[in-house]
């Protein structure tokens, strides 16, 4: 088992409005998570997933321009569903994607989902937040602590199927044999600092206990917001 996946509705939530995909023949991984209210979030986060899945259906090798395309129709059907459905009114997705090259990972990414690289023992972020609280701290207001624990943690400033901002982040990570990738919704990263995630990604090679060891301490420390992980080894390099 070199892939896993987990999804929960978290302890506080009534409704898991996060989606994830991954196929691991493809080399497609993906997570979302939407927002809305009554179903909306779950409606505008599964298009969005489905639109990746009919790009990985429809393309043998992963591109940027195809990942463009396939992120800027997801929004473009979003919004459009938003306007036709009064209930959906509003509604919106993050996305991160990633999607296997010979060299490179393939990467698009909107919204405060996350996507990680473990390598030779070094966990680091290879996704940037489209989030108030990242402003913050990129212009030195906030610490990443205090940010993690901010009130207005869950603006987020770019987002799928919404009227302001949402290009995507396009980006290209060199894969090496052995990585270990992470994506991942922020009901884990709200609940579980970056240290404990990496020493928990550290302490076994078995991706299950890993990926349930993630999930376990995301509830304990209150399970504030729905919980979605992918890990994926890469052993093919
Ligand atoms: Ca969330």
């Amino acid at each position: 088992m070199t892939a896993t996946l987990r999804t929960d509705v978290g302890k506080a939530r009534r409704q898991n409005e996060d989606a994830a995909w991954l196929d691991e023949k493809l080399g497609v991984f993906a997570v979302a998570d939407g927002m809305g209210g009554h179903l909306a979030g779950e409606v505008a986060s599964g298009m969005a997933i489905d639109a990746v899945k009919r790009m990985a259906a429809s393309h043998e090798i992963a591109s940027i321009s195809v990942m463009r395309e396939a992120v800027s129709g997801a929004h473009e059907a979003i919004y459009a569903h938003a306007k036709a459905n009064p209930a959906c009114a509003g509604m919106g997705t993050t996305l991160s994607v990633m999607w296997r090259g010979g060299h490179y990972m393939y990467i698009a990414h909107v919204g405060d989902s996350r996507i990680y690289r473990l390598r030779g023992g070094e966990m680091e972020q290879i996704t940037q937040d489209h989030s108030l609280v990242e402003e913050l701290v990129r212009a030195r207001i906030l610490t990443r602590e205090e940010a993690r624990r901010h009130p207005r943690r869950n603006i987020i400033t770019r987002a799928l199927g919404t009227q302001g901002d949402n290009a995507p982040d396009l980006l290209a990570a060199d894969r090496k044999p052995g990585d270990l990738w992470l994506l991942c919704t922020d009901g884990l990263t709200g609940m579980v600092s970056d240290g404990d995630i990496a020493r928990t990604l550290k302490e076994t090679d078995d991706l299950d206990a890993a990926a349930d060891s993630l999930l376990a301490q995301a509830l304990d420390a209150g399970g504030r917001d729905n919980v979605t992980l992918i890990l994926w080894r890469d052993e093919e390099g």
